[in-house]
């Protein structure tokens, strides 16, 4: 079949979380499978300075805000590694410094409404013109708000092209008001509680839910999880009315990127039957020489993420003092997101310096470091779609502590005497989000740290978690065979 991802980043051309991880490590396996899967992304300065061979394959006017944009689609034909690639080029809405959603002050740009309707838009009818006539999709794949569109625009062209609409996290919706959808000449009748509109505005990620063929979230736990009021961002009644049309399915990761037997970015490689222990030393030992910390032998715990409250960052930060207190553990933070935590945790920094180390910013490296070199890795999210960072830690055996939510939940497996007696104890996890659990389990966690035997068990068992996307690119193949039920 032929496939085209729609999304608003990717590896290694542009990321800011897991969606970039996952756009590029999908296509791939569904490629595996032998489907024929192609990729089409805004034209971002930062990607199209690196495509320089690119070609126009088609151009077409779009309607935008009060205006119409010229739409030029690229394709670096020549090039066999970026040929699957198509980049929706509008220098107007994508040709600017800095991050695809937020400006330099960490505020959303502000026709954030217009780049993405435009570009859905343009999706839509890049997939209908069939302007390369050799290559037309009989599936759009569309991956969270920013493509939320698409798959309305196809239905108010009547289009036969089937659609998947997959939500990453329900949290960032693209939710905007009246007066930018009498901008974007949208048709009048999308405004009403059936389509798109939503407490007074209107939400693209709705704009996906309502008119997909198909709805999938990234997680079996996390399908469920948003059908409820807690987890549902006020979708909840939106989402469990889709029925079946609803469906969640584990991400994988990529196997080779994350592959502790071929890493360059880590100081010794290993496999979970050789050189591990020897391994882990060294890459321990590495990563402490960036850092303060005198740990030598204490534990050594990690945390990489974006410092948002979904990821737990103040419920870290909040046991610290008591865990340092009562422990010898030693924490390594690598991360990103809002002022607030980054002040906090730097703050913390300066009282604790033999005790945490805190690194504000991206880096790909240094997150293969802390995988592979800290002893334990920390996850105590609100809630987690799927989450990839549990399973690079579970690939590198540092067993992850996490709360028992969305994807958390779906991979990884908490001690517990039966889980320790069958073998399939991955990690440690803990019931509601809170300080004193945290705290709790983390201790816990350490206790077992004591016990060579037993967490040697632990780790091997975290490393031979079946972590691949095999099994769900065959699931989301079986979607996309699936016949098509009524639109509105
Ligand atoms: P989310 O998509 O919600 O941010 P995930 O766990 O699904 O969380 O994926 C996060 C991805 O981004 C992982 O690949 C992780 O390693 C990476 N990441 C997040 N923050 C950083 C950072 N500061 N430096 C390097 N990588 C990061």
């Amino acid at each position: 079949m032929k496939i085209l991802f729609a999304a608003s980043e990717a590896y290694p051309y542009i990321k800011t979380g897991g969606l970039g991880d996952v756009i590029y490590s999908m296509p791939a396996a569904l490629a595996a499978l032998g489907e024929d899967v192609r990729l089409i992304l805004p034209g971002y300065r930062e990607v199209m300075q690196s495509m320089t061979d690119a070609q126009v394959v088609a151009s077409f006017e779009v309607p935008g805000a009060g205006v119409s944009h010229r739409v030029k689609i690229l394709r670096a034909v020549q090039n066999p590694d970026a040929d699957y690639l198509h980049l929706v080029d509008i220098p107007a809405l994508f040709d600017r410094e800095g991050n695809p959603y937020v400006n330099q002050l960490g505020h959303s740009w502000p026709d954030n409404a217009e780049r993405y309707a435009v570009f859905s838009r343009a999706v839509a009818m890049f997939g209908t013109l069939a302007s390369e006539v050799s290559w037309r999709p009989d599936v759009i794949h569309c991956h969270d708000w920013q493509t939320g569109l698409i798959p309305a625009f196809l239905n108010q062209m009547k289009s036969q092209i089937k659609t998947v609409f997959t939500i990453h996290n329900l949290s960032y919706d693209g939710y905007f008001s009246h007066h930018e959808f009498s901008q974007l000449q949208l048709p009048d009748h999308w405004w009403s509680p059936e389509y798109i509109e939503f407490y007074g505005g209107f939400s693209m990620i709705k704009a996906g839910m309502v008119f997909a063929s198909h709805v999938t979230t990234v997680s079996p736990t996390y399908a469920r999880e948003i059908c409820t009021p807690e987890f549902g961002h006020r979708y909840d009644g939106v989402l469990r009315h889709l029925g079946n049309r609803l469906s969640g399915i584990l991400n994988g990761i990529d196997l080779e990127v994350w592959n502790p037997v071929t890493d360059q970015h880590i100081a010794a490689r290993y496999s979970v039957n050789r050189n591990r222990i020897t391994a882990t030393r060294s890459n321990k030992l590495d990563l402490l020489k960036q850092t303060s910390l005198v740990t030598d032998d204490a534990p050594l715990l990690g945390f990489i993420g974006r410092l948002v409250a979904q990821k737990g960052i103040d419920l870290v930060m909040g046991m610290l003092p008591d865990l340092f207190a009562r422990s010898a553990a030693c924490v390594v933070v690598l991360g990103a997101g809002e002022k607030i935590y980054e002040q906090n945790l730097l703050a913390l920094q300066q009282r604790f310096p033999d005790r945490l180390h805190v690194h504000i910013g991206y880096s790909e490296s240094l997150a293969h470091k802390i995988e592979a070199g800290c002893d334990m890795f920390l996850m105590p999210s609100r809630f987690e779609p799927c989450g990839l960072n549990q399973m690079y830690s579970l690939r590198y055996g540092t067993p992850p502590l996490v709360r028992r939510t969305g994807g958390l939940a779906d991979t990884v497996i908490g001690v517990s005497e039966t889980t320790l007696q069958n073998k399939t104890a991955n990690g440690f996890m803990f019931q509601q989000p809170g300080i004193e659990i945290l705290l709790r389990t983390t201790l816990t966690a350490l206790e077992y740290y004591a016990r060579p035997r037993i967490w040697q068990q632990i780790c091997r068992t975290a490393m031979l978690s079946d972590l691949g996307w095999d099994s769900s690119a065959r699931e989301y193949q079986k979607l996309y065979m699936t016949d098509v039920e009524a639109m509105p």
